[in-house]
């Protein structure tokens, strides 16, 4: 084990590296007393859905627990997908081929959206479409991601690249995986930058923004709703819930349906060109096949990695999560076992029973969540996809609005789901630890 001194750079801090750069906000302005659309949640879903609500002609007031900005959001890997996660997890078993075919649509849709939405507006947030590498933990799966592959290709059109194990360190420095898939449709921003842009956009378009405000009751007044918060209450006609993994017990509906589970991350110090050039030429975002995934990307001015994982069957610490992460790191680039940590930090992402997104309606009250850890495009897009469908705009609210959102048995028991599951993950990405040991 390495000792601390020396795995933590002095600057060493419990936060997002994305912070230093843009840092979440107090927003105290006073509410407003009465709004067309009142968002709970600050992520890119609320804020997405302001800026389209108020690019209607409504106002919209988003309300956030925290400091605007301090959810999941800017808490992520930044990786921006095209739908890769439809195809190849199993988020599709059980879902018609019609439907199937509508939600890639709508995934690729949401991958154009967001790219649009940033070139339109002019917005900085160091968006670089340089794709992704899945890779193989076992040669099984090799052989599952290159049928995965080729799924995608037929169900969206993107451009996939198997890549052999003989091909793979050219691309990532490595020879841990068997291979794997390489998706070009795939990119990376700056996740706290983009956020930061998006309050300027919702906030240009006539949205008003307003932290510390947790909204802990919603009651039904006259033809909309009475949403009271921690600083006073609006009278609203119409309501949105947009906490994603940040969802608490403020609607059972929801509750019972979204499962927060906490993600890690760390980030190294900044690195010499050459090595970063050695480990990841192409600056492409990666991940791999197993349950508890490796995930990781350079920083967006390619000097720094960035590394998520699961570390542990229990919540724990950002430091010791730290440790553990870099362990994981090392595996995969022994060439960083020198490098120091410069920032740790975790954030809540949601998982849903059917690991698909859901947007709808509950008794009045609108909603749009459940991203299952892929929703830097899709949130942004099912944002401003909800807005436009609660304000009459759209008529349908598209394929994520399909369908029963299903109680997850693991939403109602998260005490012990998370915990449960992590530690199933682990064996058996142990088991398949142990088929690679025997074949190298
Ligand atoms: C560590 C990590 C890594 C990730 N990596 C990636 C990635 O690489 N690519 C990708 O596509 N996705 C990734 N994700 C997922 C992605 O970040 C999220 O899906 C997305 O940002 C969710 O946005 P959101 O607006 O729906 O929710 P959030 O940004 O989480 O915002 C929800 C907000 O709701 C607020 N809230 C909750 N309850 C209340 C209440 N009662 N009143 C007021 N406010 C409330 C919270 O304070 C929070 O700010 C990652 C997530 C995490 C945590």
């Amino acid at each position: 084990m390495r000792p601390d001194a020396l795995l933590f750079h002095d600057d060493f801090k419990v936060a997002p590296y994305w912070w230093d750069a843009a840092p979440p906000e107090t927003a105290r302005e006073p509410l407003p007393e009465r709004v067309d659309l009142a968002i709970v949640g600050g992520g890119y879903c609320g804020l997405s859905a302001a800026a389209e609500a108020a690019r209607q002609g409504a106002s919209a007031a988003v309300l956030d627990a925290a400091e605007i900005g301090a959810g999941g959001s800017t808490r992520s890997g930044g990786m921006v997908s095209s739908g890769q996660k439809l195809a190849l997890t199993n988020a599709i078993r059980g879902v018609s081929p019609e439907r199937l075919s509508r939600l890639m649509h709508e995934s690729m849709a949401s991958f154009e959206y967001l790219q649009h939405i940033i070139a339109d507006e002019a917005l900085d947030a160091d968006l670089q479409i340089t794709g992704r590498f899945f890779g193989a933990f076992t040669q099984g799966h090799f052989e599952h991601l290159r049928k995965q592959g080729e799924l995608l290709h037929e169900k969206t059109g993107v451009t996939v690249h198997v890549i052999t194990r003989a091909d793979q360190r050219a691309l990532i420095g490595s020879d841990y995986y068997y291979g794997g898939i390489l998706v070009d449709e795939y990119g990376g921003l700056h996740t706290a930058k983009y956020h930061r842009a998006l309050r300027q956009l919702a906030r240009r378009r006539g949205a008003s923004l307003h932290s510390h405000a947790a909204v802990q009751r919603i009651e039904r007044h006259r033809a909309g709703f009475l949403v009271h918060t921690a600083r006073g209450r609006i009278d609203a006609k119409q309501v949105l819930i947009a906490t994603n993994g940040y969802t608490g017990p403020l609607l059972p509906f929801l509750s019972r349906r979204v499962l927060p589970v906490a993600s890690y991350q760390i980030a190294t110090e900044s690195l010499p060109a050459g090595l970063m050039a050695a480990l990841n030429p192409g600056r492409r975002m990666i991940s791999d096949s197993k349950r508890n995934l490796f995930y990781t990307r350079p920083s967006p001015d390619g000097t720094r990695m960035i590394f998520g994982s699961r570390p542990a069957i229990r919540e724990v610490s950002e430091r010791e999560a730290a440790r553990i992460l870099y362990a994981k790191m090392i595996e995969l680039w022994p060439a960083l076992r020198d490098v120091r940590i410069t920032h740790a930090w975790k954030g809540y992402v949601a998982m849903t029973g059917d690991r698909l997104a859901h947007i709808g309606v509950h008794d009045g009250i609108y909603h749009a969540l459940g991203c299952n850890g892929n929703g830097v495009a899709l949130m942004s897009y099912l944002g401003q996809r909800v807005a436009r469908h609660l304000l009459g705009v759209d008529a349908e609210p598209g394929a994520f609005g399909e369908g029963a959102f299903p109680v997850s048995a693991a939403g109602i028991a998260s005490r012990w789901v998370v915990p449960v599951g992590t530690a199933l993950y682990q064996l058996d990405d142990l088991w398949d630890g142990r088929a690679r040991a025997a074949l190298s």
